[in-house]
């Protein structure tokens, strides 16, 4: 990836890369913390030489990437200066692309939201409409912050379907067909000379919420995300979880029910098939048919179909089947949280998604399954919460993984 080998003619970007494993870790420290940091921190912190951070600081410095910013507490002699990362170090994209949208930002290296726009959109249209969309967005709010696509240092991108982290492939997605294997950092090569980094859209939101929600600060946490589908995405000692091949988390396709309805994935009786939001709204259907809800019923009647937004609202004004079914999908996750929490013994567990906005019954029904079903110890301080981020989860996580990803990207040679 050296600026000197590129042909003419092939996307270039104006930043150099970080050089080298220092540095790296300099400026990770400096993003992470979030505040200006003194050399002598630095120091301290990343177990290397005075002068070996001085040499690399100036390096940063006439690179662009790190500024002086502001004079440390005075400890006798001369203030020392301190250092931040200035908005001007580079820009970083992030796009969250759901089942029905596409979300596209600008963000500092910090992770500080410059720009959002997101639209309707349709996965299954394939790679090439949608990600052509992705790219017009992309120049478009590029345009307005008079940049262009040298000014990109990392792409990051969360995409609702089974990643392999080593490649950025996605591999059988259920509900992207014709997304397999398809070379979707390709798609960017030609304009950006930015690298792209890709994950599932769950352990992105994850990310967004370790970074800037209600987990900021939280080093071992679970995030569930219930909407068309279920996924989980496990930060554990402050990092993201991913396993060997990206899997971990995954837990929609644990199977609650042998003798359950057949899921996308093709296996019978998955949490996803049993408790997300078309299975809400399926047995709302049923139910309302079944003459067990009248308030259903009469939506049923009046639009053809139900949402499961449908099911929280007659829920809400005292609909009793209607909550029966919430309370059952609440259950269903409990169960297989519980498990979770036995597993990883984490402290905080936030549920976001879609349908996580149903009411507070599902929250509640989840919370007492969790609680009934672990051990008194592990749920002894576990607060399970509703995401606040909500819609900006993917985005911001998304500049995380960007962010953290090009860091981590050093040139070789
Ligand atoms: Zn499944």
């Amino acid at each position: 990836m050296g600026k000197g080998d590129r042909m003419a003619g092939v996307a270039t970007t104006r930043y150099p890369l970080i050089e080298g494993r220092i540095q790296a870790e300099i400026m990770r420290y400096v993003r992470v913390v979030d505040r200006p940091v003194s050399r002598s921190e630095m120091t301290e912190v990343l177990g290397v030489s005075r002068s070996k951070v001085s040499l690399e600081v100036g390096r940063l410095l006439e690179a662009g990437l790190l500024v002086e910013d502001g004079l440390a507490e005075s400890e006798g002699g001369r203030r020392s200066s301190l250092l931040g990362i200035p908005p001007s170090a580079g820009l970083v994209a992030a796009v969250d692309l759901g089942a029905t949208s596409i979300d596209v930002a600008l963000s500092t290296l910090g992770s500080e939201l410059l720009a959002h726009r997101g639209e309707p959109a349709d996965i299954r249209e394939g790679p090439q409409p949608v990600l052509g969309r992705v790219k017009e967005i992309l120049s478009g709010i590029l345009k307005e912050q008079s940049a262009g696509p040298q000014d990109v240092l990392a792409i990051g991108m969360g995409v609702p379907g089974p990643v392999e982290q080593a490649s950025g492939l996605l591999r059988s997605p259920p509900i992207m067909p014709g997304w397999h294997l398809f070379p979707i950092r390709d798609a960017f090569a030609g304009e950006y000379a930015a690298p792209v980094f890709i994950d599932n859209d769950v352990n992105v939101m994850a990310l967004g919420e370790h970074w800037g929600g209600v987990a900021k600060g939280v080093d071992n946490l679970l995030f569930v995300k219930i909407g068309t589908g279920i996924g989980g995405g496990i930060i554990a000692d402050g990092r993201l979880y991913r396993g060997i091949q990206g899997c971990a988390g995954d837990i929609g396709h644990i199977c609650v029910d042998p003798e359950g309805p057949v899921c996308s994935c093709g296996n019978r009786g998955c949490l996803e098939a049993m408790a997300a939001g078309p299975a809400i709204a399926s047995k709302a259907e049923r139910g309302a048919r079944d003459g067990l809800s009248p308030s259903l019923h009469e939506v049923l009647d009046e639009r053809g179909e139900l949402s499961a937004k449908d099911v929280g609202e007659a829920a809400s004004r005292g609909d009793y089947r209607a909550l029966e079914i919430i309370r059952e999908s609440g259950q269903l996750v409990g169960r297989v949280l519980a498990t979770l929490v036995s597993t990883l013994n984490p402290s905080l567990i936030v549920i976001g998604g879609g349908v996580s906005n149903i009411g507070h019954s599902l929250l509640a029904e989840i919370r007492s399954t969790v609680y009934r079903r672990s051990l008194p110890l592990a749920t002894r301080n576990l607060p399970i919460v509703l995401s606040e981020l909500d819609q900006l989860a993917g985005i911001t996580g998304a500049s995380v993984l960007a962010a953290e990803g090009v860091l981590q990207t050093t040139r070789v040679g």
